[in-house]
């Protein structure tokens, strides 16, 4: 007896396969991206609170009234979009359940869907678990440029979606106002689904970050995914959201509610407090995430890295070439033995594979002892590759 076919294509997640490795030889974890700090003490009591409340049995399958509204709130707040928590928010277990909906709910077996590549490794499976066809267009190195005439060329007749990651998991692209333009007159004149994974669109050093429905015409064609775990340092909640239009909204919750019921209970009542917070809350983290990106490009450089700086998420996807000539795979496992720092190897992001290979991408989401310790262990690289 075999499993299924679909499960054969995949392998196992590389970041997360990493941080098993990494707590094995007790190296720094930069791998997989969750903060090794305390998320906010507010969210905290309202979560034990909600607990000894007896807030613990399913809420509604598309999330808890509270938590929607205040998702229809910032939508208003931050980006003056207007969203109906009734008919267009679905609370998930985290932006992965998110994204693995949409492609359920949208794609039919044999659809194409356009993916820039590197890209966040979820999205290889999710295509496969819906049958998908997915087209890699690669972001041009050094700073990772979308070549929007590359671009162009790979929407066709069969193409339903594009995925769109904005702050980009693992380049630290942030999408200029000019790319979102350019890659909506395209969702336009194709016919396409724009499905945006904004997890990290909080967490920017430079510009501002763009929300693709709220551009003319884009409303009705965008599903915007996003969540509570990057914001709010929760990567084990797991609360995430989409925003769609009213009738994919229903084809998104009749998967989501199949496939998980709903996101747990109390935490959604906690999320409802964390997505109140005010304007300084996220100031201040996004300072805060700009001096620990700080901590650890210095370290890279000084220790022979190359990279592009990010403009926002927390990860440095850096170049090796200048100090070794391993693959990144056998690099990565390197680093985690010899220097007790682990990464992700760059390929895990390509469809390409040689592509990835003198790359490994780095998390700075973390304490700055921890950031201080990796950087230690990084200036002893040259002596010892
Ligand atoms: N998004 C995070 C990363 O890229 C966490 C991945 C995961 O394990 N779900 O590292």
């Amino acid at each position: 007896m075999h499993p299924a076919r679909r499960t054969i294509t995949f392998t196992e997640s590389v970041i997360r396969e990493m941080t098993r490795i990494a707590n094995q030889h007790e190296a720094v974890n930069l791998a997989q991206g969750f903060p090794d700090f305390p998320m906010p003490e507010p969210m905290k009591d309202a979560a034990c609170a909600a607990i000894h409340g007896d807030i613990n049995q399913y809420a509604v399958t598309w999330g808890s009234s509270a938590l929607r509204i205040a998702i229809a709130e910032k939508y208003r707040r931050w980006y003056d979009m207007e969203v109906d928590h009734d008919r267009e928010v679905t609370v998930t277990c985290g932006a992965t359940e998110a994204m693995a909906a949409v492609f359920l709910a949208l794609i039919d077996p044999g659809d194409e869907v356009i993916v820039l590549e590197p890209f966040y490794e979820n999205y290889g499976p999710d295509a496969i678990l819906a049958g998908a066809h997915p087209t890699f267009v690669p972001l041009e190195r050094p700073h990772w440029t979308l070549d929007l005439d590359r671009l162009a060329k790979a929407f066709t007749k069969r193409t339903k979606a594009i995925i769109l990651n904005t702050p980009h998991n693992p380049t630290g692209r942030v999408f200029t106002r000019a790319e979102m333009t350019m890659i909506a007159e395209l969702c336009i004149k194709h016919d396409v689904w724009a499905i945006t994974d904004e997890i990290y669109e909080h967490i920017r050093y430079a510009g501002a970050h763009h929300v693709m429905a709220t551009w003319p015409e884009m409303r009705k064609r965008t599903i915007t995914i996003s969540g509570l775990s990057k914001t709010f340092s929760c990567t084990g909640w797991r609360l995430g959201y989409t925003v769609a239009p009213e009738d994919q909204t229903a084809a998104i919750r009749k998967v989501h509610d199949f496939l998980t019921v709903g996101a747990p209970a109390p935490l959604q009542a906690a999320g409802a407090v964390g997505m109140r917070f005010d304007a300084d809350y996220y100031n201040h983290m996004a300072l805060d995430y700009r001096s620990r990106r700080s901590v650890l490009c210095d370290a890279l450089s000084d220790a022979g890295f190359t990279f592009a700086q990010p403009e926002g998420a927390y990860y440095v996807l850096a170049d090796f070439s200048g100090l070794s000539d391993m693959d990144d795979v056998t690099f990565a496992k390197w680093m985690i033995e010899e220097i007790g720092v682990a990464t992700v190897p760059g390929s895990s992001f390509y469809s390409n594979k040689g592509m990835g290979r003198n790359l490994v991408r780095f998390a700075f989401c973390k304490k700055y002892e921890t950031l201080k310790r990796a950087a230690e262990r990084l200036s002893t690289i040259r002596a010892s590759v």
